[in-house]
C-alpha cells in the first residue's frame, strides 16, 4: 500500500507534524510504538506566507528530525498531520480563511493533499484538538480497544477532541470534537459562583455563554478578567495591557492570590457542567485535561481537577468514579497524537 514495503527489514517510521501559524513542530515514531525525538523539535512555519513556502517549511522540519533521530527520510512510510481549523476531515482549509493561515491563497488549499503530492507518502490529516486528543487518550489508555475519552484543551481557546471505542469522532465535515463552543448553562455556574452575576461570555463564533467563552486564555482577557477587576480596582493587574495581564493570572493564582483563584474556579466549574454533559452523552472511560493554562505544578492541577468535579452535578453510582486526568507531554500532543493516528490508520491496516 505504501513506499515503506522495501523497509520492513527496518520498520518503517511515522512522521508526525503539528503546524501552527508561526511554528511547526515534527516528531517521530517507529514501528515499536517508540517517539525517536523526546522533546519539540520545533521549526518556524512561515505560514504568513502562503502554502508554498510554508510546505516547506515543513519539508526542512521534517529533514530536522530525522538528522536529530539519526535516521533517514526515506524510512518515513507516512505522515500525520494536524493544524488548527476550520478545514475540512480531509484537511481543505475553509474557503473563508482561517485565524491561523491569513494568506489568500490558504482559502480552500488542500494541505493534506499538498504534502502528499511533496513527499510522496501518504498523509493522514486531524484537526489540532483531535490530534492532541489521541494524545491523551493513548497516554491512558495505550492500544486497548473500545476505550472511550472526552479531551479539552486549555489554550488560546479550547479545542479537543472525543475519541469513541478508540476512534476519533472527526465529524462529517471535520467538526467533530468542537467543545469549546457547546453551550454552558450559566445559571448553574452563578447558583455556584454568585460573584459571576452579571458575567457577559462573548465568544468569536457568534454564540454567548459556551466552553470557550468561560474556560479559554481568551475568556480570561476578554471577559473573565474585565469582570471581576470590576469588583478587585486596586489590583495590580489593572494597570496593565489585558492580552499581558491575561497570562499572569495562572502563575497568579497558583501563587495563591484570591482573584486570580477565582477566575481559574470559574473556569474549572465551567468545565465541570461541561465534563457533565459528556457523561451523560457518551458515558466515557476518562475525562482528560489538557493545554498551556495546566502544564504547571502538581498542587495546582490536583486543586483544578478538584474544582472541575465540584463543578460538575450528583453523578449516577455507576458513573461516579469516571477519572479526570490531566494531559502529560502537552506541547507534544499534537505531532504525537497526529503520528499514532496515522500509524493506526496508515501503516497498521492490514
Ligand atoms: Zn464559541
Amino acid at each position: 500500500m505504501t513506499t515503506s514495503d522495501s523497509k520492513k527489514n527496518t520498520g518503517p517510521l511515522v512522521a508526525g507534524v503539528d503546524l501552527g501559524g508561526t511554528a511547526v513542530n515534527s516528531t517521530l515514531l517507529d514501528s515499536a510504538g517508540t517517539f525517536l525525538i523526546s522533546g519539540l523539535c520545533e521549526h518556524p512555519a512561515r505560514s504568513v506566507e502562503g502554502p508554498t513556502i510554508c510546505l516547506q517549511q515543513i519539508v526542512d522540519g521534517l529533514h530536522e528530525a530525522v538528522t536529530k533521530a539519526g535516521r533517514n527520510r526515506e524510512e518515513i512510510a507516512a505522515i500525520g498531520l494536524d493544524t488548527p481549523g476550520p478545514a475540512t476531515a480531509d484537511g481543505v482549509f475553509s474557503s473563508r480563511g482561517s485565524t491561523n493561515f491569513v494568506h489568500p491563497d490558504w482559502a480552500g488549499f488542500d494541505i493534506r493533499g499538498g504534502l502528499e503530492k511533496i513527499l510522496g507518502v501518504p498523509v493522514h490529516y486531524l484537526n489540532d484538538g483531535n490530534a492532541a486528543a489521541v494524545w491523551g487518550h493513548t497516554t491512558i489508555f495505550g492500544n486497548q480497544p473500545n476505550k472511550t475519552s472526552v479531551s479539552a484543551i486549555i489554550g488560546t481557546g479550547l479545542g479537543g477532541g472525543i475519541i469513541h471505542k478508540g476512534t476519533v469522532v472527526a465529524g462529517s465535515r471535520g467538526f467533530g470534537g468542537e467543545l469549546g463552543h457547546v453551550l454552558i448553562p450559566t445559571e448553574s455556574l452563578t447558583a455556584m459562583l454568585p460573584e459571576l452575576a452579571g458575567y457577559t461570555a462573548h465568544c468569536n463564533c457568534g454564540r454567548d455563554g459556551d466552553l470557550e467563552s468561560l474556560c479559554s486564555l481568551t475568556a480570561i482577557r476578554t471577559n473573565l478578567l474585565p469582570h471581576y477587576l470590576q469588583k478587585h480596582s486596586d489590583h495590580p493587574l489593572a494597570s496593565l495591557d489585558p492580552a499581558k495581564a491575561a497570562i499572569q493570572v495562572r502563575g497568579l493564582a497558583a501563587g495563591g492570590d484570591d482573584m486570580c483563584q477565582s477566575i481559574f474556579q470559574a473556569q474549572a466549574r465551567a468545565l465541570g457542567l461541561f465534563f457533565d454533559q459528556m457523561i451523560n452523552v457518551f458515558d466515557p472511560d476518562a475525562l482528560i485535561i489538557g493545554g498551556g493554562a495546566i502544564e504547571t505544578e502538581e498542587t495546582f492541577q490536583d486543586w483544578f481537577v478538584t474544582e472541575v468535579r465540584k463543578g460538575m452535578p450528583s453523578q449516577r453510582e455507576e458513573q461516579i468514579s469516571i477519572p479526570i486526568k490531566i494531559m502529560p507531554n502537552g506541547d507534544t500532543a499534537g505531532a504525537r497524537g497526529a503520528a499514532i493516528e496515522a500509524q493506526r490508520t496508515l501503516v497498521s491496516k492490514p
